[in-house]
């Protein structure tokens, strides 16, 4: 689980300072390491508080328009020539008047779309970190566990630089996502069962002496690679013009980019780079796969593992390694979660699409089916200002909603035709 291979020391290098478990509060050395040796807790990327608070506004303005105007704040990327720039980040925050009337918002509602991002999913965020991460640590192989989105990312990153690839994903992935990762190059493999099957793979693989010099993102770099999702909380805030919303509502699969949304918005606050603010942390997951939504729910702290099924495939992780994190976020900051059937889901990627104009995957539809029953039944307040994350693009997940959408006539190019369709 420790890998031989360290960091260099380079003092001016990364606010980073330490691995720090998050279970037990043990801290060890940065480097490639993701449990801790006391407890087995999971590791988070500890920072050095002075170095962090010298980072201001005007350094990130004047930095890349791309994640990477925020490498004072992560810990990977800081010089120029190791970091992976593939131009991801600084999203479109969409102001959503529309949907904000049809939910009955009185406050404004903005959704940030993630789906604009280089491989089309908010993933390309927490890729950009790892595989930066891992140039700088010395891998020379990259690789991942997949629920699709995050192969599609890991394949063209590496793609990029020239670096070996392989990526494992469950056997039933939506076509487009198969096609996604498979045209960039490196090893794909399908593997005959869950995602949580394919996780315990990796895990194994990540032990063998073959794969000492390969980087799982989400194993033995997955400190690194959480980070990167921060940046979904920064560009919000600076989006706004430097402000917290009061209420922002993410989907959750392993419930890591909902806590680093959190874990941003706490950090910006604390260096002074907006003002502190009383803000909601809501989580979001689909009927078919609800176990941090369910412990929720019943007041649990411990999440219970289920067994995946439904259309959000991407959020499909059944065992969830941050779940009792999330509910920590969700519970400290006065929010809640909820979880939404197929039929809801198809209804969220209608009612965004018709909105708004941007076009969702599953895990999009199921931010904003979560939003409006969380409003119904008064948890979310409708007079608070609210971000939306879409996570991902449509054209990921057509099969999800083809049988719903359809052409609204088939006609003979002729006025003819027109009038026999009741359209002239
Ligand atoms: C991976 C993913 C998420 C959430 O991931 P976490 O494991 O909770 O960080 C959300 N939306 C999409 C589209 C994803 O691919
Ligand atoms: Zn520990």
């Amino acid at each position: 689980m420790t890998s031989t291979i360290h960091r260099n020391a380079s003092p001016a290098a990364t606010p980073a300072s330490a691995l720090i478990c998050r279970n037990c509060g043990a801290d060890y050395p940065l480097g490639a390491q993701h449990a801790c040796l006391a407890c087995f807790g999971p590791l988070e990327i500890g920072y050095d508080a002075g170095r962090l608070g010298s980072v201001t506004r005007q350094d990130i303005e004047a930095g890349p328009h791309s994640i990477w105007r925020y490498a004072g704040l992560l810990p990977a990327g800081q010089d120029p020539a190791t970091r992976v720039d593939s131009g991801t980040g600084m999203t479109p925050l969409i102001r959503a008047d529309r949907l904000a009337d049809r939910l009955g918002f009185t406050a404004p509602l903005w959704v940030k779309d993630d789906s604009a991002n280089p491989t089309h999913s908010f993933k390309d965020r927490v890729v950009s970190v790892a595989i930066t991460a891992a140039r700088e640590l010395g891998f020379r192989r990259i690789a991942c566990a997949s629920t699709g989105n995050l192969a599609n990312s890991v394949a063209a990153h590496a793609a990029r630089i020239g670096m070996e690839s392989i990526v494992f994903v469950p056997s039933d992935l939506e076509p487009a996502k198969i096609t996604q990762t498979a045209v960039y190059g490196g090893t794909l493999v399908a593997v005959e069962g869950s995602y949580d099957d394919v996780n315990r793979l990796c895990s194994e693989l990540a032990e063998t002496d073959e794969f000492e010099s390969t980087a799982f993102v989400n194993v033995n770099v997955r400190p690194y690679y959480a980070e990167g999702s921060k940046t979904l909380g920064y560009e919000v805030a600076e989006q706004l013009g430097w402000r917290l919303p009061q209420q922002v509502v993410a989907p959750m699969a392993s419930g890591s980019l909902l806590t680093k949304v959190h874990k941003a918005f706490k950090e910006l606050a604390g260096i002074g780079l907006v003002e502190s603010r009383d803000y909601r942390m809501y989580g979001a997951q689909s009927a078919g796969c609800s176990p941090i939504a369910t412990a929720f729910e019943h007041g649990l702290d411990t999440v219970v593992p289920v067994k995946p099924t439904g259309i959000a495939k991407s959020l499909n992780i059944g065992n969830p390694a941050d779940g009792p994190y999330a509910l920590d976020a969700v519970r400290g900051t006065g929010g809640a979660m909820a979880h939404v059937d197929d039929e809801e889901i198809r209804a969220g990627i209608e009612l965004l699409a018709r909105t708004t104009g941007v076009f969702a995957e599953t895990a999009g539809g199921v931010t904003v089916a979560v939003c409006k029953k969380l409003l119904e039944s008064g948890r979310l307040d409708p007079s608070r200002e609210t971000v939306l994350y879409n996570t991902g693009d449509g054209l990921k997940t057509l099969d999800a909603i083809a049988g719903r959408v359809a052409p609204t006539a088939v006609i003979a190019p002729t006025l003819k035709g027109m009038r026999a369709a009741g359209l002239l």
